[in-house]
């Protein structure tokens, strides 16, 4: 039995809120939020987190205050987090996968060329990412847990360990007590997207696999919690659902475990769909602009101002360095999205085509000509002994 009892504790807490499927009275608060509301959710007390104030700030009306927001997010992000921006590296350590996810590359159903790094080859990924300056890594995976299993990430991590001051990982969900081993080994970070929060598009777009289970991905990062994580990532999948309703599910996702594992700090991603081979573009119809995508990031840095806010090179250089002006904390850099990218195997099969290229240099350059510093390394884990 996989799941425990405390697994189901969010998403009772999400029907309640009918955040997991549509829900008319949230659309009501929304689509009627008027100027005044907006002014008020604006210049309420900073961190004054709410389902109500939140959803104001996403509202269309909203739309006509985003400098205002800009104003006071970049105000608290460099209160809070210095004029900082913190780079870090994906490492992809298999593109095999047991799902079929319809946007993703890795889907099952696509192409067959599959590669697998031993752990010499990955310690060898690694040291490349390690000689661009690199101190914060990334291990990104499809779900191939009869390879990329418990014992090949601790010994990983064992031989990262002296590299890197801190190892995330972005692989699939596992259990309570395999995310002990990982956190012993010394793996402190996870990202875990939800891609979404609502039921039956989830279903609609995770038809077989494990991930098809929902409940058991959205008491993930409670797991992770529990083990001692020290960074929880949430995020959604930009394009599947309507944004709006995604961004409070994870806003009281955030909120809950907040509560639960104040050791941990929330980080917020946004995962915007890219092209990717053999996935149709057109199955997604919640798409949103750059300036929609500001509004939700900037709407919840008024919230959580102690949070990082997460962006991947999926995004253009050009809104990546605006956006870490204003409140933007963790930016990858030079990324590569196939496994052995960085190395020799430069042809396997991508997840996704990035947008920004640069190298990790060209990115601390565009940051320094923002006025903002790049650091290199997350934390270290030094500081918690
Ligand atoms: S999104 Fe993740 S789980 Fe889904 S097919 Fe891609 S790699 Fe596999």
């Amino acid at each position: 039995m996989k799941k425990t009892p405390n697994d189901n504790e969010f998403a009772k807490l999400l029907a309640e809120k009918q955040l997991d499927s549509a829900n008319a009275h949230l659309a009501g608060i929304i689509d009627s939020a008027s100027a005044g509301d907006v002014e008020k959710a604006i210049a309420a007390d900073c961190g004054r987190y709410s389902l109500k104030r939140l959803a104001t700030m996403l509202s269309p009306m909203a739309e006509n205050y985003l400098e205002s927001m800009a104003q006071k997010s970049m105000q608290i992000t460099r209160q809070r987090f210095g004029s900082t921006v913190q780079l870090y590296a994906p490492l992809y350590v298999s593109n095999y996968c047991v799902n079929s996810c319809s946007y993703c590359a890795f889907s099952t159903q696509s192409s067959p060329d599959r590669i697998r790094l031993s752990i010499a080859r990955a310690c060898a990924e690694a040291d490349i990412i390690a000689g661009e300056g690199f101190r914060h890594i990334l291990l990104v995976s499809g779900e191939d847990s009869k390879f990329i299993d418990v014992d090949y990430l601790v010994k990983l991590a064992e031989r990262l360990r002296s590299k890197f001051s801190s190892i995330s990982i972005e692989i699939y969900p596992m259990s309570s007590s395999d995310y002990a081993k990982l956190f012993t080994a010394g793996i402190d970070g996870i990202a875990v997207y939800q891609e979404t929060y609502d039921r039956s598009d989830y279903a609609k777009f995770h038809q077989a696999g494990p991930k098809s289970d929902f409940d058991w991905r959205l008491s993930t990062l409670s797991r992770a919690g529990q083990a001692g994580f020290r960074s929880l990532g949430l995020g959604f999948l930009i394009g599947l659902s309507d944004w709006r309703t995604q961004t409070l599910a994870m806003a009281e996702h955030a909120d809950f475990l907040m509560k639960r594992y104040w050791q941990g700090r929330i980080s917020f991603s946004f995962p915007r769909m890219r092209p990717a081979e053999n996935v149709a573009q057109e199955m997604f119809g919640h798409m949103v602009t750059d300036s929609q995508l500001s509004q939700i990031m900037m709407a919840l840095r008024l919230c959580f101002p102690d949070s990082e806010i997460v962006l991947s090179t999926r995004e253009s250089a050009n809104f990546r360095d605006n956006m870490s002006r204003i409140c933007v904390t963790r930016v990858s850099a030079g990324s590569k999205t196939n496994p052995g990218g960085y190395g020799t195997e430069q042809g396997a099969l991508k997840q996704f085509e990035i947008d920004d290229d640069r190298d990790a240099k060209d990115v601390a350059a565009a940051l320094k000509a923002k006025g903002l510093e790049a650091v290199w390394k997350d934390w270290d884990s030094a500081f918690a002994k």
